[in-house]
């Protein structure tokens, strides 16, 4: 779960993380209001949304802290549509804001803890080079990124937060705060279950003074169950409405770009299904418009809405079911098919593989209901069944 640049500071407040003084603000007036309760002699306006690239992007101005520039600034970002190489072509709808003191810059910096799974440890990656397309330092001058892991069971070594204030080449005036900040980071990190904690840029300010200029959190999903108050920060508004409506039925829906619509059971299947329709169409633009793992145990209802969900998307063009009947069995799995594509009123063409407990009697059901399926054996002849169908104008 992703959250707010606003909502990440405040956390960071509370972790005794330095922070600018700032406020949040939906509308023109509450960011006028905002700038009034601060005292530097500039302010940022900084559009709130779930990606990064910002400011590129036009969503964070630097301007006089008058009403006037303030006014002007959150007009101008409001309700932008903002486009960064995070949020896709179409952009992010701009529906809040930060307003910041503005700092006096000397250097721009980064900092980051993220959870590497191939080594089931934490790393720490931290670069000079702030500001920037972390992605790019990394690739073009992999030089100027530290990169060191962390084990969770030993904890950030007071070594290591040295090693990395010298390698960002903190003054020494700066140093104590800088090593604190490192430290208060990593138990952040590890305290709120964390998946990623990114400040980029991590400033160094002319007075030598350490600031974290911004911050992206992204918590574990799994372990939200232990966080209600970060629960309480998620914004729906910054995902997918696809997925939203997904996660209240407890379904594992991610919204692809294709247009095989998928229906599995089970993440492992799902993966393997969307990677045979990628094989055997590859060449035919055959491609999934989703994963979704509708679970072990779905009951018809759970069906219904894996179906309405995956019929929602307009991209799709052809629905290919592939369920192993386990827990699910194959006859309950196939009356909840029939009746969710009555009931939605199903015009688009649909293959389906099952597989598993009483799968004769599935097949039966499909036989004998009025909608027409194109059943496969294997998983291969699905997917080419999937592309024939693509080839050929629905209904002929
Ligand atoms: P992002 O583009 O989404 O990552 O947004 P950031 O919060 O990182 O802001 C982008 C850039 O705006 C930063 O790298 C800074 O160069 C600049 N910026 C942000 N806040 C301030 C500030 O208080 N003073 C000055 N001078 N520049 C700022
Ligand atoms: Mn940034």
């Amino acid at each position: 779960m992703k959250i707010h640049e606003y909502q990440a500071k405040e956390l960071f407040r509370q972790a005794n993380i330095p922070v600018p003084m700032g406020y949040a603000a939906s509308t023109v007036d509450e960011a006028i209001a905002a700038a009034a309760k601060l005292s530097t002699p500039k302010v940022v306006v900084k559009a709130q949304i779930h990606a990064g690239g910002r400011g590129k992007g036009g969503g964070v101005k630097v301007v006089d802290n008058t009403p006037e520039a303030v006014r002007t600034a959150a007009t101008a970002i409001l309700g932008m549509q903002l486009i960064t190489h995070q949020t896709g072509p179409e952009g992010q709808t701009v529906k809040s804001l930060l307003i910041e003191e503005g700092s006096a810059i000397a250097t721009e910096l980064y900092l980051s803890f993220i959870l590497d799974r191939a080594n089931s440890q934490v790393l720490v990656m931290a670069s000079p080079d702030g500001g920037m397309d972390i992605e790019e330092v990394a690739e073009k001058t992999p030089e100027r990124l530290l990169k060191r892991h962390i084990h969770p069971a030993v904890g950030m070594p007071a070594y290591l937060v040295r090693e990395i204030c010298q390698f960002l080449a903190i003054p020494k005036e700066g140093a104590k705060e800088a090593a604190q900040l490192i430290t208060n980071l990593y138990n952040l990190y590890v305290e709120k279950d964390c998946s990623l904690v990114e400040i980029n840029p991590l400033v160094v300010t002319t007075d030598n003074r350490v600031l974290a200029l911004d911050g992206k959190v992204t918590f574990d999903s799994n372990a939200l169950y232990r966080h209600p108050a970060i629960v309480a920060l998620r914004d729906t508004d910054e995902e997918d409405p696809l997925e939203v409506e997904a996660s209240k039925f407890n379904l594992n829906y991610i919204k692809l770009d294709g247009n095989v619509a998928c229906m599995v059971n089970g993440a492992g299947l799902a993966m393997a299904t969307m990677d045979i329709i990628k094989l055997v169409g590859e060449k035919t633009g055959a491609a999934p418009a989703n994963f979704l793992d509708v679970g072990g145990s779905a009951s018809q209802d759970g069906i219904e809405n894996a179906f309405r969900i995956i019929m929602s998307d307009p991209s799709v063009e052809v629905v290919l079911i592939n369920i192993f009947g386990g827990i699910l069995r194959c006859d309950k799995l196939a009356n909840g098919v029939v009746a969710a594509a009555k009931n939605l009123d199903m015009k688009l063409p649909m293959v389906i593989r099952m597989k598993g407990t009483n799968v004769e009697q599935g097949k039966e059901i499909l036989a004998n209901s009025d909608i027409q399926f194109a059943v496969a054996e294997t998983m291969k002849e699905a997917a080419e069944k999937v592309v024939q169908f693509l080839k050929q104008p629905v209904g002929v």
